[in-house]
């Protein structure tokens, strides 16, 4: 063999190796996440490098289950905020428990989203650049260390999931009942979706958010850029205080679950929440002032329109405001720590839907559930200074009506 014939050889061997390999690492069954590879059937973790400026960088854990069978892409987002300890050990469990043998698509497992804020113990804020990583998506690859980890999460898990969830709880700061935000878009077909996701997590206290912003620029929350993406996606909350109690872990554990059967990702039918309480409007409470907040409430309590839920006290012990609720509805949170710092949040109040059940897209497998609120809801309602019309329209009238139809109510807004 002449050396031209070896050449030529040896090349067409080479680009056969070449091809092949670019047939294993490139070809549309291998999942890629920056250099994290996972083909079918595979399970892989690495980090997602956020890259350096100023001397300051971060990378953010992630697991890819690969399945066997072909499916839908869901992305399982925990500690956004690095003091919301329940979501990140229900990822584990979850990694330990999902057999990518059986597995029908892809989780993506991102661990610990905020690790700097995870490893520094801070509530809210990012350590390097005090700012809240859940305010700064979509980001900004030159920006901040939060602005390029939301960069770097929008690119790598937002864009490249079909479905998003973002585990939030009570910070390490808040006393929180479990709920969801159910956020409404401008497309019904992707309200019906994330509307299934909420029913299907199982989380009782579900709010309807019309709230968050609709430009894509400036999108925020994590939860809200997937959506303005088209990417089916809800915000879950369950766990409170920084810790790490069996029930709020395994709650997470549930909702994953219930949400991957009802993306046709493992087999069984998901847990839809049977008896919802549908929030149609919240609010965060901030403190006017810097001192100590003392809550005059328990957990999940009902309280009325201007109801004391808590005082703030100044660093002398003197009262500076008797904090009260804006109107009648249930207490999601409140801070459940001495401070107080003005601009922060001292509580979350939600108000209960009364009118039943909101359209779009009630699932039809799920059981027929009206809001049907108790007598003491109701009187807490009623002490909030509803007339009897309004009542009657409010509440009797529709609920009536529907169970007379027996069809789902739709809002009213
Ligand atoms: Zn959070």
């Amino acid at each position: 063999m002449n050396l031209g014939k070896k050449a030529i050889l040896s090349l067409a061997l080479l680009s056969l190796i070449g091809f092949s390999a670019r047939g294993l690492w490139e070809g549309e069954d291998v999942f890629v996440l920056g250099n994290i590879k996972a083909a079918p059937g595979e399970v892989r973790s690495g980090y997602l490098d956020v890259p350096e400026k100023d001397g300051i960088k971060t990378a953010i854990p992630i697991t890819i289950i690969r399945g066997a069978k072909k499916g839908k892409v869901l992305a399982l987002v925990a500690a956004v905020h690095g003091a919301e300890y329940p979501p990140v050990l229900a990822l584990y469990r979850i990694k330990d428990q999902v057999d990518p043998k059986k597995l029908s698509g892809t989780l993506v497992l991102v661990h610990i989203a905020n690790l700097p804020s995870f490893q520094k113990r801070t509530i809210y804020y990012n350590p390097f650049d005090w700012k809240n990583l859940n305010r700064v998506f979509p980001g900004d690859p030159n920006g901040t260390l939060s602005q390029r980890m939301a960069y770097v999460l929008n690119e790598e898990i937002v864009k490249k999931c079909d479905y998003l969830l973002d585990l939030h709880c009570g910070d390490a700061n808040e006393a929180l009942i479990p709920y969801s935000y159910w956020m409404i878009s401008d497309k019904k077909s992707t309200d019906a979706k994330t509307k299934d996701m909420a029913l299907a997590f199982g989380l009782r206290h579900i709010i309807i958010d019309t709230t968050r912003t609709k430009d894509p620029k400036d999108s925020k929350y994590l939860g809200n850029t997937a959506i303005l993406q088209g990417k089916p996606a809800i915000t879950t909350e369950s766990g409170f205080l920084g810790r790490t109690d069996e029930e709020s872990i395994a709650r997470n554990v549930k909702g994953i679950l219930s949400v991957m059967k009802l993306l046709k990702m493992i087999e069984g039918t998901p847990d839809f929440v049977p008896d919802p309480v549908w929030i149609d409007r919240y609010e965060v409470v901030n403190s006017k002032y810097d001192g100590l907040f003392y809550p005059q409430v328990e957990m999940g309590a009902m309280v009325a329109q201007g109801q004391t839920v808590g005082v703030v006290k100044d660093y002398f012990g003197n009262v500076k405001e008797d904090v009260k609720a804006p109107f009648a509805g249930v207490i999601l949170y409140f801070i459940g720590t001495p401070p107080a710092n003005k601009g922060e949040p001292l509580f979350e109040v939600g108000r209960i839907l009364l009118e039943g059940n909101p359209s779009p897209g009630f699932p039809s497998n799920a059981r027929f559930a009206l809001c049907q609120p108790s007598e003491e809801h109701l009187a807490m309602y009623l002490k909030g200074g509803y007339s009897w019309k309004e009542t009657l329209l409010r509440g009797f009238l529709p609920t009536l009506a529907s169970l007379a139809a027996n069809l789902p109510m739709s809002i009213i807004r």
